[in-house]
């Protein structure tokens, strides 16, 4: 590494590292590349969409994350991507070292603070002057020392990231993309949603959620084929993408059932919310090539639930169903409760 790399590499280290524990994010991989990529602030459209995600919902959901990710750094071409490996293995080197610093007893951290040290005067005998070395080690220490001092938790925090960062290596190239998207309808999958509701959960993040499940099913693909219910489903989810404002929330829960997490909303909102997606879909015109007739009959049924404080995910997840039932059982084509 040029004497450049390795001070912007510690320069940036030292931001992304707190950025993740402020903003709540799990110290993934790809999110490491995320963050690292934002503390450089090197691309413009990737912070802003960042902070963008932020303020709408809360926090840096893992969905959010990845997509972020996904979307601003694994689609750069294959010789960014090479760099960024390059860059962040160096990075995750310095960070592991650091953190064993951190953890181990005062002997230890003594000797792995001269491993550091040699590690600078490599630096060094690539042009870094001594003043700027000197400097840097006198940043360093003073640092090791703040961090030694902190609390247990930030030290669990800290031993946690370590294990994620042996990960790193292996993990980097896969792409998390598939794991988390519905390959039918691209919408987020069940895996992603249950992720992010427990980060909501975790983080004391207050969220509504509707749940949807279209009426009916069974017998349109009984009288219309498997394929068009397909189409249908695609189109169900369009038009939830449309509805929401705000991406990263709504998520193919399994089936013809459908589910959206609503940060900071309140129940009449979340309501609202549900009343125009009804009506969407509702509208929903598809075309029998069969028969040649339109089908115009598609509708869906809403069961909506907010948190209260002292529910769990499993508890909002039931009330939210229960509804549902009862907005089926009601004659379908309706958002329980109605107030
Ligand atoms: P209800 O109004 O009570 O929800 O009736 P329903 O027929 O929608 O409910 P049921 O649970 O009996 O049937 C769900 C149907 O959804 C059965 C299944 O064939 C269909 N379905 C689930 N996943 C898919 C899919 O990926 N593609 C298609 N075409 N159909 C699906
Ligand atoms: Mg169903
Ligand atoms: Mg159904």
């Amino acid at each position: 590494m040029s004497k450049d790399s390795f001070v912007e590499s510690t320069e940036t280290l030292k931001k992304t590292v707190p950025l993740m524990i402020k903003h709540k994010v799990p110290t993934t991989p790809t999110n490491y590349a995320l963050w690292y990529t934002y503390a450089t602030q090197q691309q413009p459209t990737l912070n802003h969409a960042v902070d963008q995600g932020i303020e709408a919902l809360g926090h840096c959901t893992p969905t959010l994350c990845d997509s972020l990710y996904q979307e601003h750094l694994a689609s750069q071409t294959d010789k960014d991507v090479a760099q960024l490996k390059q860059s962040l293995t160096a990075m995750m080197q310095e960070l592991t070292s650091t953190m064993s610093d951190t953890l181990s007893n005062a002997e230890t951290f003594q000797g792995a603070l001269s491993h550091t040290f040699s590690k600078l005067e490599s630096a060094e005998r690539e042009g870094l002057s001594l003043e700027d070395t000197m400097t840097l080690v006198r940043e360093l220490i003073r640092e090791s020392r703040q961090i030694q001092l902190t609390t247990g938790t930030f030290k669990g925090q800290l031993s946690n990231a370590q294990q994620e960062i042996a990960a790193l290596r292996e993990a980097l190239s896969e792409s998390q993309k598939e794991a988390n998207q519905d390959a039918l309808t691209g919408l987020n999958n069940r895996r992603a949603f249950e992720r992010d509701i427990h980060s909501y959960s975790d983080n004391q993040i207050p969220y509504s959620l509707i749940m949807m499940d279209i009426d009916k099913f069974k017998d349109f693909n009984d009288n219309f084929g498997h394929l068009l219910g397909d189409q249908v489903l695609k189109i169900v989810a369009r038009r939830l993408l449309e509805c929401s404002r705000d991406y990263a929330q709504s998520y193919r829960f399994g089936g013809e059932e459908f589910v959206i997490i609503l940060p900071h909303k309140t129940l009449s909102s979340t309501r609202q919310q549900a009343e125009t997606i009804r009506r969407a879909i509702e509208k929903i015109s598809v075309l029998d090539k069969k028969s040649g007739k339109r089908i115009n009959s598609v509708t869906a049924s809403f069961g909506i639930a907010t948190k209260q404080e002292d529910e769990t995910t499993a508890d909002v997840i039931a009330r939210a169903d229960s509804h549902l039932n009862q907005a089926k059982q009601l004659g379908r084509n309706r958002v329980l409760p109605i107030n």
